[in-house]
């Protein structure tokens, strides 16, 4: 019996994976005219955007080791960028993401007062960073024993739950979750290529389009080889996260620095739908806790705290747990940590760019380049509807806190 041929779709631009990246991407092309689509192989923001710290920053914490350079300056537009997509003014509109904090805090221990005091005095971060009187001090540093010196920057911090849920709400039918052991590429004639996928009938179908866009973070080093693309190359942070769920009243987002360019510790404040919250703890910490056991990093996580606020108390019921997770970027020389977002047309197949937003707050300099390349390529938007794929919708992910803790997130 002759094969009968697959029904085909067609999409101006289809992205792989549904991360800040692939949403945020999905919103501007959408908002453009270009009738594109997210696949997203099993919840939006799984791997590393529901367990990022949520924080849009201008950049500061990489200058603490000396000044700006011309690429943390494009880092210093973000948090204003994101401001106005919260409020609906900007590109993207994010009016339903819910904003954690408006500041970051940046102290130090004492001793290391007059290192940053200098530093920041200097031209380079006027306007972005504010030192804190004793009187406006976060209510966690307001002990007598507290000798440092604090610092609010422009930063904010943003609900990552929440912010996938605005960005998934606001395309929901461009949205689709795929299921790679029913699907394959395929070359095509004119040196791209093509997805052949399985429907939710069991029946397949083809799906073209003008560019594949490989959004799916630690992903697309396995897309790439699958397309047979030998570049670009990705390399991997890893990490390994403490969390404390606890009762305090404390809210609290700051960077303690050390002796060391980048922070000794940063901690970020997730509340959760029973009152409680979760003090999400990265940072050094989290670097050199790569190799140790879950225990040995929580045993380090609480030292740390003890030496740095030895007045807190969380309570006798505070929760430990650690939460091993990598962070993918593009190869750097020296595994340098890129400062910018990256996008490029994949090498040896033509319709193919590997994208890697390289931290949360540069994903609206993602969109840039990517629609930069597609305007290269003379690749416009057909003002199209988008392509109903017979396929099931994805949901959002869960954080690893909610996870951990058997505790869901609090509401928006
Ligand atoms: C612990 C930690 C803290 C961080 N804190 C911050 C911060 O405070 N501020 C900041 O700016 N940045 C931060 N970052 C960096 C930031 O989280 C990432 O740069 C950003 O979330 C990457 O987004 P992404 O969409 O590229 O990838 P991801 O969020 O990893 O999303 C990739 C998506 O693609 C899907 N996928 C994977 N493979 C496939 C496939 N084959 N087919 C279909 N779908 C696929 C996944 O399921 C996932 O949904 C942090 C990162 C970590 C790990």
């Amino acid at each position: 019996m002759a094969d009968t041929p697959h029904p085909t779709y067609s999409a101006d631009i289809a992205i792989i994976g549904g991360g800040i990246a692939g949403l945020w991407l999905l919103n501007r092309l959408a908002s453009r005219g270009y009738n594109a689509v997210v696949l997203e192989k099993t919840a939006l923001g799984s791997h590393q955007t529901v367990a990022s710290q949520g924080m849009i920053h201008g950049g500061i914490k990489y200058t603490l080791g000396g000044a700006l350079t011309g690429a943390s300056e494009a880092i210093a537009e973000m948090p204003d960028h994101w401001r106005a997509c919260l409020r609906g003014e900007g590109d993207v509109d994010l009016r339903g993401a819910r904003v954690l904090s408006e500041h970051f805090y940046l102290w130090s221990s004492a001793g290391l007062g007059s290192r940053m005091g200098t530093f920041f005095a200097s031209k380079a971060t006027r306007g972005r960073v504010d030192r804190v009187k004793s009187a406006d001090l976060p209510a966690v540093l307001r002990d007598p024993a507290f000798r440092g010196s604090v610092y609010k920057l422009v930063d904010m911090v943003v609900d990552t739950p929440s912010l996938i849920r605005a960005l998934a709400a606001n395309y929901p039918e461009r949205l689709f979750r795929m299921d790679w052991q029913g699907a394959n590429w395929q070359r095509d004639d004119d040196g791209g290529v093509a997805l052949t996928l399985t429907g939710e009938d069991g029946r397949p179908f083809d799906l073209q389009a003008g560019a594949f866009v490989f959004a799916a973070g630690e992903g697309n080093e396995a897309l790439l080889r699958e397309v047979g693309c030998p570049a670009p190359a990705m390399q991997r942070r890893p990490l390994q996260q403490a969390m404390v769920r606890h009762r305090s009243e404390h809210r609290f987002y700051g960077h303690c620095l050390g002796t060391e360019a980048t922070p000794r510790l940063t901690i970020s404040s997730h509340p959760l739908a029973d009152g409680s919250q979760v003090w999400y703890l990265g940072g050094t910490l989290a670097e050199k806790g790569v190799d140790m056991s879950a225990d040995q990093l929580i045993a380090a996580a609480r030292r740390e705290l003890a030496d740095l606020l030895p007045w807190l108390d969380l309570g006798s019921d505070a929760e430990w747990a650690a939460l091993p997770v990598t962070r993918a970027e593009p190869r750097q020389r020296n595994f340098a940590r890129p400062d910018e977002a990256f996008a490029k047309w994949a090498a040896g197949v033509d319709n193919v760019i590997a994208a890697w937003p390289t931290k949360l707050t540069l994903t609206p300099n993602l969109a840039d380049r990517v629609e930069k390349l597609l305007r290269e390529r003379r690749l416009e938007p057909s003002l199209a509807p988008a392509p109903a794929l017979p396929l099931a919708r994805p949901e959002p992910a869960a954080t690893p806190w909610a996870k951990a803790f058997g505790v869901a997130d609090a509401p928006a």
